[in-house]
C-alpha cells in the first residue's frame, strides 16, 4: 500500500510521470495466507476492520483464488471480533456530506471524546480533529478538557499542519471560552458551531469516534487504563484504511494532494 504510494510519489519527480504497477505476491501455502490475513486484520495497525476494508488492503499486495472467501471466514473466526462487534447492528451507509473544502486542512471539525476512565497517565479525554477534504483524523490524549487544555493542542496542530480558514464545533463551553476565541482572533479562523439544526456539520468527525471506539475494545487492558497508549496507532490505522465517504486512504489524499502544492 504504501510502496505503491512512495513510487507515486517518486515517479513525479520524473519527466515523465509512470505510475509503476507491481506485481501482486501469491502466497503459496495456507500458513502463509494465515500469516496475511492475521497481519491486515489483527495487528494494532489494521484494527480488527470488516471485510470490505480488510479486503482492500490485502488485494493491493497479494492475490490467490477464493481471497473474499478466505477473509470473510478469518474474520467470521476472528475472537476479538465476536466479543467485540456482537452488539453493532449492521452499519447503515454513511450520510453523503456536500463539502466546500478545495484543499486540505482549509476546514477543520473539532469534537472532545470523554470522560474516559483515568489512564495511569493521566488522561482523560480526547481531542479529535479532522479534515474536511481528507478526512485525515488527528487525535490527542487530554487530562482535562479545558479552554487552555484545548487552544494547547489545537495550536500544536495549527503548527504541524497549518492555519484552518474554517473550524467546525459543538457550541460547548469547551470550545465558546474566550482562550479559543483569541486564538481564532490571532488567526483570522472562522468558527462554526454546529447547532441541534445543524448537527451534520460535525457528523463525519462524530462517525470516526465510534470508528476509534471499535479499534480500542480489541486491545485495552481489563482495567481501561491504558487507551492512550493505543491512540496514536489507531489514528494511524483510520488514516491509512480506505474512508466510506471519500473511497480513498486519508493518508493517500492528503500527501498526493500536498504534492501538488510543491514546486516541481
Ligand atoms: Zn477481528
Amino acid at each position: 500500500m504504501f510502496n505503491e504510494l512512495i513510487d507515486f510519489l517518486f515517479s513525479k519527480t520524473n519527466i515523465t510521470i509512470t505510475l509503476v504497477n507491481k506485481p501482486r505476491i501469491k502466497p503459496t501455502s495456507k500458513e502463509q495466507i494465515k500469516g496475511i490475513l492475521k497481519e491486515n486484520h489483527e495487528s494494532t495497525i489494521s484494527g480488527h476492520s470488516g471485510f470490505s476494508r480488510t479486503y482492500k488492503r490485502i488485494k493491493e499486495n497479494y492475490k490467490w483464488s477464493n481471497m473474499k472467501r478466505d477473509i470473510k471466514n478469518f474474520i467470521k473466526a476472528c475472537i476479538s471480533c465476536q466479543i467485540n462487534k456482537r452488539n453493532n447492528k449492521p452499519g447503515k451507509a454513511p450520510m453523503e456530506i456536500t463539502t466546500t473544502s478545495e484543499r486540505p486542512f482549509q476546514r477543520i471539525a473539532l469534537d472532545i471524546v470523554g470522560p474516559l476512565p483515568l489512564t495511569e497517565l493521566g488522561n482523560k479525554f480526547i481531542l479529535t480533529m479532522q479534515d474536511d477534504l481528507t478526512k485525515y483524523s488527528y487525535a490527542c490524549c487530554i487530562p482535562n478538557h479545558e479552554a487552555k487544555t484545548i487552544a494547547d493542542e489545537f495550536l500544536k496542530f495549527i503548527t504541524l499542519f497549518g492555519i484552518p480558514e474554517t473550524i467546525l464545533s459543538d457550541n460547548g463551553t469547551d470550545f465558546t471560552s474566550n482562550v479559543i476565541k483569541e486564538l481564532n482572533k490571532l488567526f483570522k479562523i472562522k468558527h462554526i458551531f454546529a447547532s441541534p439544526y445543524h448537527p451534520q456539520t460535525n457528523g463525519s468527525l462524530e462517525r470516526s469516534h465510534h470508528t476509534l471506539k471499535e479499534y480500542l475494545k480489541h486491545y485495552i487492558n481489563e482495567s481501561q487504563t491504558n487507551w492512550d497508549e493505543y491512540i496514536p496507532l489507531a489514528m494511524f490505522c483510520y488514516n491509512s484504511h480506505y474512508h466510506k465517504t471519500t473511497n480513498y486512504m486519508p493518508f493517500e489524499l492528503l500527501l498526493v494532494e500536498n504534492w501538488n502544492y510543491l514546486p516541481h
